[in-house]
């Protein structure tokens, strides 16, 4: 989806791994129309955990009518978006052609390379539920340029842990590889836990971690998660170990290789320079680069205002 609280401002995103820690950063929380949003990446404290740059947690929502999602079209460069819902539905449709009706166990993937445009909305026959997760992945400078994509993966592997198993939706996790398609080393994977069971996952030393909490309740190094929290872990970690409690506890494990490159984030833009992020707003504002999303029936998002240079407070 869109970034739906944009900054005027550019996001300066610095990569910066520690040693194994524990650090807590509760998510920032949004009300859109009544959809509750949590930001958990980026925040001020903690900009990148491997290439993962964003990570929004949306709902749950009770519904009768309308849409809660409903986001027109809207432009992507220089990142991978990685569309998971836990309830409801979403469509996806892109200046590709491509349409992508998911729920719960399917993973949307696009890549956005140079550029693309779609939509994300609720679809007419749903539940009347919705719980997701929005996460982005920012592209390296060898691979942003690469050609727009879209693909849907409706059989992940699952991997099964001591005390649970785990839906891998990117990257590899004990020795498994999820089919969706990557540009760097990363794992991105949607854990269950037994209730009252001691839950092991195997993590790569060399990577960057964290962890949030979505459902139920767990204990990692003594301390009680909340949900709709990102735990950073920082690196060096040769496995985490979680202890649930009674009710069981699903949580989502983020890693990857520290990034490396500062990224420069702004809208639904992942770039290195303010000339970049001009040249696509400029692109998008005059029907340039990406496409037109025909399936949506509505008009397009436009730009919200940029600002090139921070003003000094
Ligand atoms: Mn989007």
């Amino acid at each position: 989806m869109s970034n739906l609280v944009p900054t005027a401002a550019a996001e300066p995103c610095v990569s910066e791994p520690t040693a194994p820690t524990l650090e807590a950063l509760p998510g920032r929380l949004t009300d859109l129309g009544g959809l509750p949003i949590r930001r958990l990446l980026p925040r001020s404290r903690r900009r990148l955990v491997g290439s993962w740059c964003f990570l929004d947690s949306y709902g749950p929502l009770t519904f009768s009518s309308g849409k809660p999602m409903d986001v027109a079209p809207h432009p992507h460069i220089g990142l991978q978006t990685v569309s998971w819902l836990l309830e409801g539905e979403l469509v996806h449709n892109d200046s590709l052609g491509l349409a992508g009706p998911a729920g719960p166990g399917v993973l949307n993937l696009m890549t956005a390379g140079r550029g693309i445009a779609h939509s994300e909305e609720t679809p007419a026959r749903n539940v009347g539920r919705l719980r997701g997760l929005q996460l982005w992945v920012a592209l390296h400078g060898a691979s942003r340029e690469t050609s727009p994509a879209f693909a849907q993966h409706r059989a992940l592997p699952i991997v099964e842990v001591e005390g649970g198993r785990a839906t891998l939706l990117m990257g590899d996790l004990g020795g498994v590889r999820s089919p969706g398609r990557t540009f760097s080393p990363m794992v991105g994977a949607d854990v269950s836990g037994e209730p009252d069971h001691r839950l092991v996952l195997p993590l790569d030393s060399d990577f960057e971690h964290a962890l949030v909490l979505l459902q139920g309740g767990c204990r990692l190094d003594g301390q009680a998660l909340s949900i709709d929290t990102l735990y950073y872990l920082g690196c060096g970690r040769r496995d985490l170990v979680l202890v649930s409690e009674r009710e069981a506890a699903r949580l989502l494990l983020l890693g990857g290789a520290p990034f490396g490159e500062t990224i420069l984030m702004w809208w639904n833009f992942v770039a290195r320079t303010t000339e970049e992020i001009m040249a696509a707003r400029e692109d998008w504002r005059a029907g340039r680069r990406f496409g037109e999303v025909r399936a949506y029936g509505g008009p397009r998002l436009d730009a919200p205002p940029f600002v090139p240079h921070r003003v000094p407070s």
